[in-house]
């Protein structure tokens, strides 16, 4: 598979053109004596940088928003980082978290200065909710928490016009997509804050960055990869906005680390052939599962028991992503099976190299009562599947195993 069947831009391209355009290396800066640069970025691990002189200090000083002086507010390799993750918003000025959830606070946090109530639609990440839920209490404003945009739609009436509105798109588990040109166009003086965390990179054909005041991503997941880091972004093309997430992360201190913002730009430089193995697997084993008589129900961006929102996955994203979640008919009992994999993991993540597996019922919203879950249409047959890059037999024998049923092969 190549990046033209994905139909996506390449990261690879994106960066170069950035060291074109800015006449640097990957690394540091060459030094002319020498000739010769290196090839991956040097880890500078200073917490603050020593002016030359006077003039250079009214440099940094007139130029806040790009200059190295005090690691809270900005390193060289959070610059690049940021440099590159703007590139791929079409330039978006990007702030880069040592989380996504530090992303999404920023976020909130800054976009809610002039709102008087909070809205959120679908079912979006457990903590975001938690944090919004929190929010509208300590601004006394009200939060509405509705299923659908078309609920949203009927209320519109009765909401200030300046209400924040936050929506995943996808969504995490049903993987639902949310229409951000439509609910721009039904709340045209709202704060829209978009979660496009479970695309992944560069698969936003609807330029969000252009209709949402503010697009967050977490980067632990599909742009790390290798599930080794922690971090998440935020861009904002309004410039009293974006002012407010470099603030924001300037006084709480929520920036990423430097040795995590290198491994961000690791991830990045090996992005494009990780995510075409990771959608080219994911698309063999929807096959097959579709084709599995222990499978009830597929759900994935705007197929199988999404395929209504088709059109709208044509207009909004290049590809489906790697993340997919099957129910499993009655008689599967995945609590015993879960237990049988041998190389896809359970874990909470999605996303990365490695395949992971969650019973959100089991794993993320361990704990909840059944009545609950149900709401959400989760239970224990309900199986989110992240798919890696391991070759394809293991992924499907992995599989059969938890799909094994009672009756068909005896209590095993
Ligand atoms: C994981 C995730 C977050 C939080 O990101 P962290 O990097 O874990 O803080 C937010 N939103 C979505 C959709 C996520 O999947």
């Amino acid at each position: 598979m190549t990046d033209r069947d994905l139909g996506r831009p390449s990261i690879t391209e994106i960066i170069n053109r950035v060291h074109l355009s800015r006449d640097i290396t990957i690394g540091a800066p060459a030094r002319p004596r020498h000739r010769t640069a290196p090839l991956v970025p040097s880890i500078n691990l200073s917490a603050a940088n020593e002016f030359a002189d006077l003039a250079a200090l009214e440099l940094a000083h007139a130029d806040k928003f790009n200059s190295v002086r005090y690691a809270r507010d900005a390193s060289e390799l959070i610059i690049q980082a940021e440099t590159y993750l703007s590139a791929m918003h079409a330039s978006t000025p990007v702030c880069v978290f040592q989380s996504g959830m530090a992303a999404i606070d920023a976020a909130l946090t800054t976009a809610l200065g002039p709102v008087e109530a909070i809205a959120t639609v679908g079912l979006i990440y457990r903590k975001s909710a938690y944090l919004i839920r929190l929010k509208a209490q300590e601004r006394r404003i009200p939060c509405l928490q509705v299923g659908s945009m078309d609920e949203l739609a009927q209320r519109a009436a009765a909401m200030p016009a300046r209400t924040l509105i936050f929506v995943e798109t996808p969504s995490n588990p049903f993987l639902e997509l949310q229409d951000v040109h439509r609910l721009r166009q039904l709340f045209p003086e709202a704060l829209i804050v978009v979660d496009i965390t479970l695309q992944g990179l560069v698969n936003d054909k609807a330029d969000l960055h252009a209709v949402a005041d503010v697009v967050v991503a977490s980067c632990t997941k599909y742009a790390g990869g290798h599930n080794d880091i922690l971090a998440g972004y935020a861009a904002a093309r309004d410039e009293d906005l974006f002012h407010g997430l470099w603030e924001f992360r300037s006084m709480r201190g929520c920036i990423l680390d430097s040795l995590s913002a290198y491994l961000l730009i690791r991830s990045l430089r090996i992005y494009d052939i990780r995510i075409e193995r990771q959608v080219a697997n994911a698309r063999a084993i929807l096959e097959f599962l579709d084709g599995h008589d222990a499978v009830a129900a597929i759900y994935y961006p705007g197929m199988h028991e999404n395929s209504r929102q088709h059109p709208l996955l044509l207009r909004s994203q290049h590809h489906g992503g790697s993340v997919l979640t099957f129910r499993t008919s009655p008689a599967v009992e995945t609590r015993r099976n879960i237990d049988r994999l041998l190389s896809t993991k359970m874990a909470p993540s999605f996303g990365s190299i490695d395949s992971l597996i969650e019973i959100p019922a089991i794993v993320s919203h361990w704990g909840k009562p059944a009545e609950e879950l149900a709401l959400m249409g989760i239970d224990e047959h309900v199986v989110r599947l992240s798919v890696g890059i391991e070759p394809l037999e293991f992924i499907a024998a992995d599989l059969d195993s938890l799909l094994s049923q009672v009756s068909a092969h005896g209590d095993r």
